[in-house]
């Protein structure tokens, strides 16, 4: 038996971050910049009015108060996209609206709200100071400031900061393609009723949806029969399209065990036995021409969400430029007593919840977590419904309510109502 961090130490030892590529900003989104971007421009690139108002010499207003109004002829107006280069004189204004460019010579804008709003003349009611409500060339970004380092995410803000600068297309870690097996006589595809003896491949759809969810691109295979010359060819059909590979099933002590069968003379493939509950049964090496990451998990659906979360997701994130961990466990306070196998880490389904007050102890944790359910590597109702792993260390055996527990997250935490 080998524990956890030697079997994922393994598995982040062995991925390596995908070679870069281009692409267009909106194909990028999720991906991380293979290189730092500088901007060849300024942001904002012109002067340009904040307010939509009148702009003017501040001096002319020196004296506008309330009951002390100032009267200035208004010469144009500028609206945004206007690209007329204008001089205002001074004694003039010029009805201004936000993001225009400022005429020369202006070096503030008042308000709209300040004034009568006036077409050909305008009232103004209050003083501007010098550089009130413009925008300077370059306040913002200037010319070959590093906009985005190396290592950056491409969410929403960062795509409009590249879009902003006139980046069309970046260089990025592309997201792995992988490609998800599932191995069982007894599979029959999702959207029909089992029969006797029947199980719907709910795996392969499972691991797809959470592949996509991490952002990278899943190819679903579905299921395959437990042969050893179907599973075989299937695996180097695969290869040849995939950046990583995922299977379930098959990898346990049984007698039909296909995939430990197959693979365990293959390549750098390793089965072992690791110190978890759920999630026992593990494999993993790299096979093909390209070395690519194989992960063979064990086949009952939970065991297989599990060994996602705590090994496969970390490897994708990596070979994604990404960190292998991106969010904190959660500590959080049990609400009940609940057992755990001794010598073995126990990932518990939990249903996490923000209980309000914080805890009466003084600890740090607001939150709180109860069991989702049975906890069965079979049970599907309790992973769906749980939000959390509580992650139970190896010597632990007891967890009595009040115990502080971390938990990985699985979804959004419930806000206390
Ligand atoms: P195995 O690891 O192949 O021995 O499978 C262990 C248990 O998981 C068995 O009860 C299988 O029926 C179930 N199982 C295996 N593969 C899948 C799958 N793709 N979808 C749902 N259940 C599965
Ligand atoms: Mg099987």
């Amino acid at each position: 038996m080998i524990t956890v961090q030697e079997h994922l130490s393994r598995i982040v030892d062995t991925v390596q971050r995908l070679p870069p590529i281009g692409l267009d900003l909106l194909d990028a989104q999720g991906c991380v910049l293979a290189q730092d971007v500088t901007s060849e421009v300024a942001l904002p690139g012109f002067r340009n009015s904040a307010m939509d108002g009148y702009a003017v010499h501040a001096a002319d207003l020196a004296l506008a108060g309330d009951a002390t109004p100032v009267t200035l002829p208004v010469s144009g107006d500028i609206a945004a996209g206007d690209t007329r280069a204008l001089l205002l004189a001074p004694g003039q204004s010029m009805r201004i609206m936000t993001g225009a460019p400022m005429p020369d010579g202006a070096d503030a804008v008042v308000p709209v709200e300040r004034t009568d709003a006036g077409l050909t003349s305008v009232i103004v009611w209050a003083p501007v100071s010098v550089g009130q409500h413009v925008r300077e060339p370059g306040e913002d970004v200037a010319i070959g400031d590093v906009v985005l380092s190396e290592g950056t995410r491409l969410e929403a803000r960062q795509i409009a900061l590249l879009a902003a600068v006139g980046t069309g297309e970046v260089r990025v870690t592309p997201r792995p393609r992988v490609v998800v097996i599932s191995t069982g006589d007894e599979l029959i595809e999702p959207g029909t009723r089992p029969g006797f003896g029947q199980v719907v491949d709910s795996n392969s759809l499972m691991l797809t949806a959470a592949v996509r969810a991490l952002g990278c691109i899943a190819l679903r295979v579905g299921g395959v029969r437990d042969d050893a010359s179907a599973f075989l060819s299937t695996i180097e059909a695969q290869l040849l399209r995939a950046d990583a590979v995922i299977t379930t099933g098959g990898v346990s002590m049984g007698a039909y065990d296909t995939v430990k069968e197959v693979l365990s003379a293959v390549g750098t493939m390793r089965f072992d036995k690791v110190a978890m509950q759920p999630g026992m049964p593990q494999g993993f090496g790299v096979l093909g021409d390209n070395a690519t990451p194989v992960f063979t998990l064990p086949g009952n659906p939970v065991s297989a969400m599990v060994s996602f979360e705590v090994f496969v997701a970390p490897a994708l994130r990596l070979m994604a430029g990404r960190p292998q961990q991106e969010t904190a466990l959660v500590p959080a306070v049990a609400s009940h007593d609940w057992t755990a196998p001794a010598g073995k880490v126990q990932y518990a389904r939990v249903v996490l919840s923000r209980n309000g007050s914080g805890h009466p102890c003084g600890c740090l944790s607001g939150y709180t977590v109860a069991i989702a359910g049975l906890q069965g590597s079979h049970a599907l109702a309790s992973l769906a419904g749980a939000n959390a792993l509580a992650v139970i260390p190896a010597d632990v055996t007891s967890v009595r309510a009040g115990d502080q527990v971390s938990c990985h997250l699985l979804g959004p935490v419930r806000e206390a109502s």
